[in-house]
């Protein structure tokens, strides 16, 4: 699988010119944006990282976590993805033009990786809540397998949840900080979420009551200490508010992850793209790599021979910016 493969270049433009549209509109509101504390461990100390499109990032002092401060109220960010132009472009357009390749790439071993966590910690398949289900193409992989009792997806862009609802699934369109449900789930899943919260410790302690003692929550995000973040820093595409305010890495997420009440079982980052989104950023231009000879050999030199060898190094090593997290509520 190739970046190209799940996000097609002329749409990702697109979409790109949709973005700043939606920037612009958030950006309009910053009267209401409002100063935080380290997301992931609530310390207050900081140092500037940068600034990208209007928003300013900070990264913490002592578990470096970089995130957007100050960062657009819990309103000003329902109010954008309630409207925003870009997510409306993904559902109508890239999702369905590379919802195949996700499905084949993605969507199935992660449906498939699932059950096997599930299984390896003997945790039930009863129950499986999965928040943010977006296309619903994960939860159509997992229904397919037909090994758990129930599945509900909880979705609250209203475009999203229409998809959702028109392949059957359960849906509750809903933020996951007000969902409320009748009975505890065994699993909670959600991926690629956490890195848009306002507030990530809350809506975890809000996952944490909805997970029957014994439940587990497998989540994944952004690793910030992944390669093509720590190599590109501000040029990656990955980095983009409002979209994305929170980037943790494994330390810090545990650190998170506790304070929510969850012990964690596991971290993993079992990224396939790091090296192909280095690549491109080299080859658009976007990405100096002359200053950086090692880089250069792998990356350019003998990215034909090395760059599959180099990118399992990298997963095999926490090293990889897209991470797995697998954690209990004991
Ligand atoms: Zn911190």
């Amino acid at each position: 699988m190739q970046e190209a493969d799940i996000r097609p270049a002329e749409m990702f433009k697109e979409s790109l010119r949709l973005d700043q549209e939606d920037i612009a509109r958030v950006l309009a509101h910053r009267s209401q944006f409002v100063r935080v504390s380290c997301p992931a461990c609530d310390s207050a100390l900081s140092e500037p990282a940068f600034e990208k499109s209007g928003f300013l990032y900070e990264r913490c002092g002592e578990c470096r976590t970089l995130y957007v401060n100050p960062r657009p109220s819990m309103e000003v960010l329902s109010e954008h993805y309630r409207n925003s132009l870009t997510i409306e472009y993904w559902n109508e357009n890239i999702y369905p033009a590379s919802e195949e390749v996700r499905r084949n790439n993605i969507f199935a071993p992660r449906a498939r990786r699932v059950v096997e966590i599930c299984k390896a910690r003997d945790v039930g398949l009863g129950s499986l809540l999965d928040i943010g289900a977006g296309f619903g193409t994960f939860l159509e992989e997992l229904q397919k397998l037909n090994l758990f009792e129930a599945l509900y997806a909880v979705e609250p862009s209203s475009k999203l949840a229409d998809t959702c609802r028109k392949k059957g699934l359960a849906v509750m369109e809903e933020l996951a900080e007000n969902l409320k449900i009748d009975a505890p789930v065994d699993v909670i899943t959600n991926f690629e979420l956490i890195e848009h919260l306002f507030e990530p410790l809350a809506f975890l302690k809000h996952c944490h009551r909805l997970l029957k003692p014994g439940g587990l929550m497998i989540l994944t995000t952004p690793n910030i200490l992944g390669f093509d973040l720590l190599v590109l820093g501000a040029l990656s595409d990955n980095i983009g508010a409002p979209n994305h305010i929170n980037y943790f890495n494994p330390l810090a997420l545990k650190i998170l992850m506790q304070s929510a009440g969850f012990t964690v079982l596991e971290t993993l980052t079992p990224g396939e793209l790091d090296v192909d989104i280095v690549k491109n950023k080299i080859k658009s231009g976007e990405f100096d790599v002359s200053t950086s000879p090692f880089l250069k050999e792998v990356l350019v030199e003998r990215g034909d021979s090395l760059g599959g060898a180099f990118q399992k190094f990298l997963a095999d090593n926490l090293l990889s910016s897209h991470m797995w997290v697998v954690a209990q509520r004991i």
